[in-house]
């Protein structure tokens, strides 16, 4: 086991990656990033469906330059994500960028390296070194052959060696495979090898369902182990996707601190009511609570109350109605046209008190 309270604090802005047993959410925007009116809505959805901290790609000069313009507009913090080219570095954390994701071994002369660290200092920005296993640096891969843990792990201390000597040390490292047991081991490799907060990715995952599989088989692993301050879901779909799954995983391990979740059961022969529609009318009413409440949604009443003892809310089928009942209590019956309205009533009411606690 690993314990992600042992990593270093770093801060992206109002947030802190590492150093807590939080794991912040992240996502990346899909628009153009110079594209400020397409690129602020993005964030803002993001932000509104649960995301902490949005990446953006800063490809050229026109992005850099549109980042004061984005900041502005938006709440949450930003990363600038920038391959080799240190002036475009520069001109992000110039324009008020939070953090940067840039790999110092591939800027290139010494003077470019310094001059990025100094700015990253001088303004507090955290930095990210991204390994990712499809890119690693010639030299190691024929030192291993093909991309390993190791070589994985060697790479990232490479580049945090340069971060290092310039005594800069607010770092993030991520080592990215699409290959989801070669991940893990570069994950728990890293956790044994050094304190810096990890940032937790499975690439090139693949479409929302096939994604949303493979990213929670190898991050579910890395986060039971105690590995992991920060996640993003790498999917081809919407990013508000990648959130909603990214909630839901840290969800599922207890790592999600205002995050309401919904109790449903598989249906059965015994089913009274068309539950699978109401679960997922649910389920989308509570992806924008923001407080730990717990829904359930069941067939019938012949074990519902009992099986949903755990939850705070949630209605059982009976023949044409619904019962509703709190804490494994019965509290009312309602038609069942009327059900879903009433239950949504029920969790807001419940959203409040809880607000007000
Ligand atoms: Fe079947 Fe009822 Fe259990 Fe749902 S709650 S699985 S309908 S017995």
């Amino acid at each position: 086991m690993f314990h992600r309270t042992e990593t270093r604090p770093v801060k992206v802005g109002n947030i802190q990656i590492g150093g807590n047993d939080q794991v912040v959410i992240q996502s990346m925007t899909t628009t153009k990033t110079h594209d400020v009116k397409a690129t602020v809505e993005e964030i803002n959805r993001l932000a509104e469906a649960g995301c902490q901290i949005v990446r953006v790609a800063v490809p050229d000069m026109r992005a850099a330059e549109a980042i004061p313009l984005i900041k502005k507009e938006v709440n949450v913090p930003l990363v600038a994500d920038i391959h080799f080219d240190y002036k475009l570095a520069l001109k992000a954390i110039e324009g008020g960028i939070d953090k940067i994701r840039i790999n110092p071994g591939n800027i290139g002369r010494r003077e470019k390296v310094e001059a990025v660290v100094k700015a990253a200092k001088e303004r507090g920005i955290p930095i990210r070194i991204g390994v990712n296993a499809g890119s690693l640096e010639k030299r190691i891969l024929e030192k291993y052959g093909y991309p390993t843990a190791e070589g994985m792990v060697e790479s990232a201390l490479y580049h945090i060696g340069i971060l290092e000597e310039l005594d800069f040390h607010d770092i993030v490292v991520s080592l990215k495979a699409s290959d989801v047991r070669l991940a893990i081991e570069a994950y728990k490799k890293a956790a044994e090898t050094f304190r810096y907060p990890l940032h937790l990715g499975i690439t090139e995952s693949g479409t929302l369902f096939s994604g949303t599989v493979k990213s929670a088989a190898g991050l579910g692993a890395l986060l039971a182990m105690g590995i992991g301050s920060t996640i993003r879901i790498s999917l081809s779909a919407d990013p508000v996707e990648e959130v909603k799954v990214a909630r839901e995983l840290l969800k599922a391990f207890g790592l999600a601190a205002n995050a309401a979740t919904l109790i449903s059961c598989p249906t059965c022969g015994r089913i009274e009511i068309d539950l699978i529609s109401i679960a997922n009318e649910i389920e989308e009413y509570i992806s924008k609570i923001q407080a730990p409440i717990k829904v359930s949604v069941l067939g019938c009443a012949v074990n519902g109350p009992g099986e949903a003892k755990e939850a705070d809310i949630g209605i059982a089928g009976a023949r044409g109605e619904g019962l509703l009942f709190r804490h494994g209590k019965i509290i009312r019956k309602i038609p069942e046209e009327k059900m879903v309205e009433e239950l949504k009533k029920e969790i807001d009411k419940l959203a409040e008190e809880y607000r007000r606690k």
